[in-house]
């Protein structure tokens, strides 16, 4: 693929926090005007642990482009080659990357190769957030492997309101109240990989941990 082009994978592995990226962005871009219900102190946002990528959130949202956008946990990501992210079940066998080999129907999913190492290849995987429309294609794809990619309510976005559309329509009862000075949330094994982190002083890790929404 013509777009791929070679990082230093030592570089972005030491970078393991990079999700930050994104929840620094979402927390720091403010909110839109009109329709703000719940009080300021609440969020929305999604248990990543409970979702079940139905589709939902693409469609139930009262913006006309979903608030909800996939993010990418780098901690749990295993640069596949074989990505069940971001391939369709045929485009796995032919790694083929044209578009109608890749589960992303907006082509939101941008692959960068990183290094060849013992005979296999690895490659970055980062969401382009203003091409995601939510649709969770890719959120399923990868839970068939290391579910490093998932949802979030993007909070530059989201106008906060008292009853979440999503929330109402979402089946798994993903939908949670969180606290606004930590409106995203990690997966489970990727708070606790922080915590180890952060307990060996990692300041990384202490910093995505501090903007993170964590149930006790
Ligand atoms: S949620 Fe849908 S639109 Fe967004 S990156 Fe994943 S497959 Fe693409
Ligand atoms: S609170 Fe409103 S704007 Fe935010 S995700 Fe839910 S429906 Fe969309
Ligand atoms: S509605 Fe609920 S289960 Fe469906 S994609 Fe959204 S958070 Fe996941």
């Amino acid at each position: 693929m013509s777009d791929e082009k070679q990082t230093d994978r030592r570089g972005f592995l030491a970078d393991g926090a990079r999700v930050v990226g994104v929840v620094s962005a979402g927390v720091l871009g403010g909110y839109l005007a009109g329709q703000r219900g719940q009080a300021e102190e609440n969020r929305w946002q999604i248990d990543p642990d409970k979702c079940v990528g139905c589709g939902n959130c693409a469609t139930h949202c009262v913006l006309d482009e979903s608030a909800v956008k996939c993010v990418q946990c780098f901690d749990m990501c295993g640069f596949c080659n074989r990505c069940t992210g971001y391939y369709t079940l045929d485009g796995l066998d032919s790694r083929d990357t044209a578009a109608a080999d890749l589960l992303c129907p907006t082509e939101a999913i941008i692959r960068t190769f990183v290094e060849g190492k013992a005979g296999q290849d690895f490659y970055e995987y980062t969401i382009d957030t203003d091409a995601c429309i939510g649709c969770a294609m890719c959120v399923k794809g990868c839970a068939l492997m290391n579910g490093s990619l998932y949802l979030q309510v993007m909070h530059d976005r989201c106008v906060n309101c008292n009853e979440c559309a999503i929330a109402v329509a979402c089946p798994s009862d993903a939908f949670v109240n969180v606290s606004a000075d930590k409106p995203y949330r990690l997966k489970r094994v990727a708070l606790g990989v922080m915590r180890q982190k952060a307990g060996k002083a990692d300041t990384a890790a202490q910093k995505l941990l501090d903007q993170v929404h964590a149930d006790e």
